[in-house]
Order: structure tokens, then C-alpha cells, then sequence
């Protein structure tokens, strides 16, 4: 029986087992895929205190190493199903069913995609989301990305020094992202922004991508598809449950707290305003110290 389970080693999970293990809790983190979650796919992070310029699978190890520093105990498991009562927290896993007294959820979001015909089929043979794992494969080539947010701009921004040129499709006239990244990306010789415009079809041709068609009809010739249209959260466990959700994110109270007591939640899987790595570490560190001060 532990203290406390979390469910996901990105920085918000993280953050909370530090606070936990501090609070001499019997902790256990839970992860089905790399610690480090979300951040090992960022390029470079330039808006978290303490790092003017970090690339994201550096701070990833970081976080990672300090785990083990302070031996925190840690399951690379996948989560399949969580059974929430009044005093326990069952958690199940691919191989494991672990019990504990309060459960954090910071499993947080997965990219989503356009929803095109053929797209699934060539995501990792074209299509991509994720320059900084990919972005290497189309040195000196063609590529676009797709997307106006902060995410589509930064990586946009981090292709454009490994490539020919990346054409920029966006589906408004203004993008979404940060001032900063517009400023630089509009600076940027080798991006050519597409406003107003949406991939409506793949351009396929003996079984290769060779580019995509536009909502106006023109086509363009790219080697690689960089999808950044936003996230989507994870959430699939928690499917037998009674968690409240609000556009497939977990609701939470201001202590981080959800509908079901001594279930938490924290980071990109909550419903909130403001996505940022700084505040995901934050709300860890709250659920955490709100959970042992009850
Ligand atoms: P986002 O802010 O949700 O932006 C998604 C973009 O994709 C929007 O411009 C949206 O267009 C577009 N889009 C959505 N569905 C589309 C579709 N079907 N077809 C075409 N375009 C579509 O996502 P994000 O950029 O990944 O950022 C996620 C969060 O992380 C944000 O809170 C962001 O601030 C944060 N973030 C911060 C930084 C940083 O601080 N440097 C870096 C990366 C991410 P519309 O604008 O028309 O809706």
C-alpha cells in the first residue's frame, strides 16, 4: 500500500513525487512511455527560470536523474484502468495492480492530428510531430508545418536551421502563439508563411508523400509534415470512472483536487487556461502539499 501514486514522470508528476518524497511519503510513480513525457520532444525551452536556453531531452534527463537521486520508486508501466474508492486507489497496470491512499493523475496530452485520409498510415514515413526526433531526416529539403500556436511557431523556428525551407500553414491571418516566436519566425529568411489556408488532402504518389493540397487548391511539394494543431489529453484509463471532465480534461478544485476525494490532478491533463511547463510543475507541487496539509 503506498502513500501515494502518481500516473505520469512528465515535470508535473515529477515535481510531485520530489514534494512527496520530502513530505516522507511512500511514493510511486507510474509511466508507459519515456520519463520526461511532453518535454523530450520540445527543441529548446527559453521561458523556464534557472535555463536561459535548454534542449527539451536534456531537461527531460534532468528530471529524470534527480529522480534516482533521491530513489524515488518508479514502474515504466502502462496505466489500463484506475478503480477509485472512498479510502483505496487501485491502479492497474500492463503487468502490475498497485493500491495506494491518494492517487495524482499528471499523465497529460498526446498531439493531435488533422484528421486527413492516409494520415495515420504515414506518420513516421512523412508525417511527423516532432521536429526535434525527425527534423534531421529532411536536412536540405522542403517540409511544412502545420498549426499557429506557440508550438507550431517554436518548431517551425528549429527546422528552418536543418532544412531547405518550411513553409508555415496556418488557418487564420493571425497566429495564436507567443509575440516573441511571431516576431522571429516573420525574421526568418527560409520560413514562408501560408495564411488563411488548410491542408485538405495528402499528395501521394507510389506509395511516398510527396506534398499536400490546399483548401484553395494549390499544391505544394514537401518531403515531411510537421502536424502541430494542438493536444489532445490522456485520459483512456480513466474511462470506468466518475472523474469530472470538461472537453476530455480532468476538472479540478483549487487544492488540485477532483470530484472523487483523494484523487488529484495536475498539469497538461487538467482542464485550465495556461499550458506552460512552469505552471505544470507548480500545480504538482500544490497537489501534493494541499493532499498532506488536509
Ligand atoms: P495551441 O496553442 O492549442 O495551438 C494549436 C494551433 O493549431 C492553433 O493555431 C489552431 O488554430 C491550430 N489548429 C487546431 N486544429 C486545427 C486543424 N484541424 N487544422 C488546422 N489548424 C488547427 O497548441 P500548441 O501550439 O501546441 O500549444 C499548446 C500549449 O502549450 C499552449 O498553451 C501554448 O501556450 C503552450 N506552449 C508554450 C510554448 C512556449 O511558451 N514557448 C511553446 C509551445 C507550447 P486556431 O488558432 O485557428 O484555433
Amino acid at each position: 500500500m503506498y502513500d501515494l501514486i502518481i500516473i505520469g514522470m512528465g515535470i508535473s508528476g515529477i515535481t510531485a513525487s520530489i514534494y512527496a518524497k520530502r513530505a516522507g511519503m511512500k511514493v510511486l510513480l507510474l509511466e508507459g512511455s519515456a520519463p520526461g513525457g511532453t518535454i523530450n520532444k520540445i527543441s529548446t525551452i527559453e521561458n523556464y527560470p534557472g535555463y536561459a536556453s535548454i534542449a527539451g531531452p536534456d531537461f527531460a534527463y534532468n528530471l529524470f536523474e534527480e529522480v534516482n537521486k533521491l530513489q524515488i520508486e518508479y514502474k515504466l508501466e502502462k496505466v489500463t484502468d484506475v478503480i477509485l474508492e472512498e479510502t483505496t486507489k487501485l491502479v492497474k497496470t500492463t503487468s502490475n495492480v498497485y493500491e495506494a491512499k491518494y492517487l495524482l493523475i499528471a499523465s497529460g496530452r498526446h498531439p493531435k492530428m488533422l484528421g486527413l485520409k492516409n494520415e495515420e498510415k504515414f506518420l513516421g514515413r512523412g508525417i511527423s510531430t516532432c521536429a526535434l526526433c525527425d527534423g534531421a531526416l529532411y536536412k536540405n529539403s522542403d517540409v511544412a508545418v502545420i498549426g499557429g500556436g506557440s508550438s507550431a511557431l517554436s518548431e517551425a523556428l528549429y527546422l528552418a536551421n536543418i532544412v531547405n525551407k518550411v513553409y508555415l500553414i496556418h488557418r487564420r491571418e493571425e497566429f495564436r502563439g507567443e509575440d516573441t516566436l511571431i516576431k522571429e519566425v516573420k525574421e526568418t529568411k527560409n520560413i514562408e508563411l501560408i495564411l488563411n489556408n488548410e491542408v485538405t488532402e495528402l499528395k501521394i504518389e507510389d506509395d511516398t508523400l510527396k506534398g499536400i493540397v490546399l483548401k484553395d487548391g494549390k499544391e505544394i511539394n514537401v518531403k515531411g509534415i510537421f502536424i502541430y494543431v494542438g493536444f489532445l489529453p490522456n485520459t483512456a484509463f480513466l474511462e470506468r470512472t466518475d472523474l469530472k471532465m470538461e472537453d476530455g480534461y480532468i476538472v479540478v478544485d483549487k487544492y488540485h483536487e477532483t470530484n472523487i476525494k483523494g484523487v488529484y490532478a495536475s498539469g497538461d491533463v487538467t482542464k485550465k487556461e495556461i499550458y506552460q511547463i512552469v505552471n505544470a510543475a507548480s500545480e504538482g507541487a500544490e497537489a501534493v502539499v494541499y493532499m498532506t496539509n488536509k
